[in-house]
């Protein structure tokens, strides 16, 4: 489970660095570029791919959270156990998702 947890989070990492790399580029391509987002088609069109690319960054940066919180769980050996009622996490769901830190239902329930 530890390497599962391993590859997801250099995964993770991955993805952060493509999407960090690729605001980086959006926005330097926007310098020195006077135009006006609202009346330029292709600003608007930049615009939307940045908070696009924002979007997934913040998503990918609360899964690195969730991973992290996996791991210290796997340390402390509460790795499996609902963070909410204490009940086991069925494996079949730790395999699709090994940072998940509820049960189907207590997930399912907020
Ligand atoms: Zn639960």
């Amino acid at each position: 489970m530890r390497d599962l947890l391993e590859a997801e989070r250099a995964e993770t990492q991955a993805l952060i660095d493509r999407l960090t790399q690729g605001i980086d580029e959006v926005s330097a391509a926007r310098e020195g570029d006077n135009s006006d987002d609202e009346h330029d088609p292709e600003g608007a069109t930049l615009a939307f791919e940045r908070s696009q690319a924002a979007t997934l960054l913040e998503q990918s940066e609360n899964r690195l959270e969730e991973i992290a919180e996996a791991v210290d769980r796997l340390n402390a050996g509460t790795f499996g156990t609902c963070i909410d009622c204490g009940r086991p996490i069925a494996e079949a769901r730790l395999e699709a998702r090994p940072y998940a830190a509820k049960c189907v239902n207590c997930a399912a329930r907020g």
